[in-house]
């Protein structure tokens, strides 16, 4: 399983629809300080469900949609859509039946987020479970924020743990667990 396609609408500084693909092995993403970079990496966690504002930097999870710039108005929603290449069958069971997974999250003013796999209409939970187990999830240690490695010199010990955990893709076990208590 891999990412094939990031495709963004409204979502921060992309105001226009933005569609990229990506392609198989290392993808470099270069530009002038405050150009976009880091928004394009926050979409990418953003659409695997993150539900901490601040891990976008924001005040509000409202605060993702275009707020206006000098010469265009705000915008009403922002949408980001990623195409996962399935072709290797390696997506977990339950999501595993398609060539290409495509996950698109929404987000309009006062009616929060929404988000759709292939089409259909799912749960913030069900995103966070398809990545829970691939280690790429929006809060795994696979994205690095900008500062996250000073965060981490200085972090208490349980804190580190937790990276330890999430590395070694024993994260999954954990909210599944969580999950069979609360059921
Ligand atoms: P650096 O090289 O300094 O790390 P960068 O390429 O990572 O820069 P970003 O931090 O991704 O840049 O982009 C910052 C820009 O995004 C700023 O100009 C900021 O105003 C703009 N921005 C952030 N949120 C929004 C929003 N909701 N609406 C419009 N623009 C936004
Ligand atoms: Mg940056």
């Amino acid at each position: 399983m891999r990412f094939s396609r990031l495709r963004l609408n409204g979502f921060k500084s992309f105001v226009d629809p933005t569609d990229m693909v990506i392609h198989e092995g290392l993808t470099g993403v270069v530009g002038p300080n405050g150009c976009g970079k880091s928004n394009l990496l926050e979409a990418l966690r953003w659409v695997m469900g993150e539900n901490r504002p601040s891990a976008m930097r924001g005040g509000g999870m409202e605060d993702v949609i275009f707020n206006g710039a000098a010469t265009r108005g705000a915008r009403h929603f922002a949408e980001v859509a990623l195409h996962l290449d399935n072709a290797d069958r390696l997506a977990p069971s339950g999501f595993n039946d398609a060539d290409t997974i495509e996950i698109i999250r929404r987000i309009t003013r006062d009616a929060g987020s929404a988000y759709k796999l292939n089409g259909k209409e799912l749960r913030a939970r069900d995103v966070q479970m398809l990545f829970a187990d691939a280690s790429t999830g929006a809060h795994s240690p696979a994205l690095v924020r900008q500062g996250q490695i000073s965060e981490l010199i200085n972090a208490k010990p349980k804190a580190r743990r937790k990276v330890l955990e999430d590395a070694a893709g024993i994260g999954g076990l954990y909210q599944r667990r969580h999950e069979a208590e609360l059921k």
